[in-house]
């Protein structure tokens, strides 16, 4: 028997089984042969280089030469058109096959088995059981741990699934080629525009390839209907303004298709024995560009979460009880983000597909959020000196966190009217910094120095944020 099964060989799939594989245990990625139609070209941000660091796999994607793209250029909610260069580094524009075929070649060379076929979850007693189908057989699979990574699928997620309110979304997409490439502020950027009733998405492969896309809602977009995909596809093109002038140029080479782009989230997003990590549990909005890095991350949770069921299982409950929370927040968070840029686009556009789409978040929660933290961070500034003291009903307690492989349990900082335990941000360790902070130094960079002292050393920037984070958020009061 397996440790640990994996369903799917997407980002999800193959950064779990490679972690897991690399910690010692014997592992299985069970996944559908590749698609032989095309892909979609996918952006992800610098921010995920990050990620490949922490992975160690970034000599690898920077080997495999994938385009780099050094931003956006957004025409958003009517307003005029805004070039957004990153503020550091660069992402990649990537062909999803290619870069998926990378990820699972690197969980094979980690020692991960990887085999291809059909995955089927059948009714039973007790946790959730799957069945594999290849072309000569279909047999039961058992194992330690069960993490389904299937994306959208959802082989066991599915059961879990709950559709978000608003309605569905499609994505219809196809290959632009225009040998002469785009007059474009940077050929590299992504490009964005919102129209009446859907927004339309571009990415390159290449100066002279682009991805182009229309995102629209059947129930709510007014789309062409009966002369087929191709007169649906341009008629999105037509709304556009900025889409339809770049795109007069060059010839749209295959395609379209559709997508489905709906978004969903779990009931419950683990129970004894298994998980659904990345999109199989929970999507967010294309608009984000960060799929691909929240399936990779959530998987890289998944496979501490395993590793602690496995070696630990003292653990157990503690381990699952982290990943539910901690997905559930997640999921939240991105869901209030992109929450905002649809109310922007309907505060313009005043159409249904901008209304329904806005309501599922509360776009002033995040941005009262930062600048209450920015208000907090001017006025310690200007403070000669502080007194601070922990508000009323804030307490300490342990609560489970990832540490290295394993999930284990350390003090965070639970506060009335704050969702969630908070134990880190910015590196900085809240629950120690309350405490310091309440045993009366009097200047700000004296607790700085006090912080550093008792803790891991953090950058001065950092420490402010966190600072101020706890007094915008009414967990420290300054009494001076
Ligand atoms: C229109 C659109 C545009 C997007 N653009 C971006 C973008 O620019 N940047 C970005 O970061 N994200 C983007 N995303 C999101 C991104 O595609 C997903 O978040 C990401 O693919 C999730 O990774 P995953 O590994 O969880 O799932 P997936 O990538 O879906 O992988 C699932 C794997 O499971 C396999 N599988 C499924 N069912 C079975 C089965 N029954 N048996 C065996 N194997 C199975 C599949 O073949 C696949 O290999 C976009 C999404 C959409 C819809």
């Amino acid at each position: 028997m397996f440790d640990a099964v994996i369903i799917g060989g997407g980002p999800a799939g193959a950064t779990a089984g490679r972690l897991l594989a690399q910690w010692g245990h014997a592992v299985v990625i069970l996944t559908a042969p590749a698609d032989p139609r095309p892909t979609l070209a996918e952006c992800l941000p610098p921010s995920t280089r990050k990620l490949f660091r922490f992975l160690g796999i970034q000599d690898d994607i920077d080997g495999a030469g994938f385009y780099r793209t050094n931003g956006n250029t957004v025409w958003w909610g009517g307003r005029r058109r805004r070039v957004e260069p990153y503020p550091a580094g660069f992402g990649y524009q990537v062909p999803r096959g290619e870069f998926d075929r990378l990820l699972l070649g690197l969980a094979q060379s980690a020692g991960a088995q990887v085999r291809f076929g059909k995955v089927f979850s059948v009714p039973g007693e007790g946790g959730p059981r799957i069945e594999f189908q290849t072309a000569a057989k279909r047999v039961p699979v058992r194992a330690r741990f069960l993490l389904d990574c299937s994306g959208r699928a959802g082989v066991i997620g599915r059961r879990f699934r709950v559709r978000q309110r608003h309605p569905r979304t499609v994505a219809l997409w196809g290959v632009w080629r225009n040998d002469e490439g785009w007059k474009l502020p940077d050929p590299s950027h992504t490009l964005v525009e919102s129209y009446g009733d859907g927004w339309a998405w571009s990415v390159p492969l290449a100066r002279d390839v682009r991805h182009v896309a229309f995102m629209v809602g059947p129930g709510e977009t007014q789309m062409v209907r009966g002369q087929g995909p191709g007169a649906r596809y341009r008629a999105e093109l037509a709304k556009t303004a900025a889409f339809r002038r770049i795109f007069a140029r060059g010839a749209l080479e295959r395609g379209p298709w559709g997508r489905d782009a709906s978004l969903y989230t779990a009931r419950s997003f683990c129970g004894p024995g298994f998980l659904l990590a990345g999109d199989a549990g929970a999507c967010i909005d294309p608009l984000s560009s960060f799929g691909v890095k929240k399936a990779m991350v959530s998987a890289w949770a998944g496979a501490v979460v395993a590793n602690t069921w496995l070696r630990k299982p003292a653990m157990r409950e503690t381990a699952l009880r982290y990943f539910e929370e901690r997905e559930r927040q997640v999921q939240e968070d991105y869901a209030r983000q992109s929450g905002a840029w649809f109310r922007a686009g309907a505060a313009r556009q005043g159409h249904p597909f901008w209304e329904h789409r806005g309501e599922e978040a509360d776009a002033a929660n995040g941005r009262m959020e930062m600048d209450a933290v920015r208000a907090a961070l001017e006025a310690l500034r200007r403070k000669s000196s502080i007194h601070l003291r922990r508000a009323d009903g804030v307490r300490t307690e342990p609560r489970p966190g990832i540490e290295g492989r394993e999930i284990v349990l350390r003090d965070a900082l639970m506060a009335p009217g704050v969702a969630g335990a908070l134990d880190f941000l910015a590196n900085v360790h809240l629950p120690r910094l309350v405490e310091l902070a309440e045993r009366g130094s009097s200047q700000v960079p004296d607790l700085y120095e006090a912080y550093n002292r008792a803790c891991a050393p953090v950058a001065l920037p950092d420490f402010l944020t966190a600072l101020a984070a706890l007094v915008a958020k009414g967990i420290l009061i300054d009494r001076a």
